[in-house]
């Protein structure tokens, strides 16, 4: 989608600093970090949120929790833990329409979240 930012870091149209990138997905460093490691996760076709999800997008997913865990790993924070949250609409606060998940840890994370 031309006008969707995540679309246009994607396609390296807009830079961002990467983590992990293969044909089907992105990984890079969050602008505006929320915890020590704060990676987003984004597949490169354009879903809006977690809530367009289709049964055939369960490989997509799935690469995308096993990209999460190799990052983890590489970070060091698998081990110690890490959170991986995915907002879905304004009440939850998702403020770019693009799938993505946001791979958190490197300190002790609170729980409920706000
Ligand atoms: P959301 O609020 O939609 O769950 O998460 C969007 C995230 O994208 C936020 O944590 C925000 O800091 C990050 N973000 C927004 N614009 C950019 C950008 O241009 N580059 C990067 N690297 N992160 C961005
Ligand atoms: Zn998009």
């Amino acid at each position: 989608m031309e006008d969707c930012l995540f679309c246009r870091i994607a396609s390296g149209e807009i830079g961002s600093k990467k983590a992990f990138e293969d044909d089907r997905v992105l990984a890079f460093y969050d602008i505006n970090p929320a915890a020590p490691v704060h990676i987003l996760i984004i597949p490169k076709q354009h879903i809006q949120s977690a809530y367009d999800l289709k049964e055939e997008d369960g490989a997509l997913l799935g690469h995308m929790f096993e990209v999460a865990a190799k990052i983890a790993q590489e970070q060091g924070i698998a081990e110690s833990g890490y959170r991986l949250v995915t907002n879905i609409g304004q009440a939850a606060g998702q403020s770019v329409p693009h799938l993505h998940l946001h791979l958190l840890g490197g300190r002790d994370l609170t729980w409920p979240p706000g």
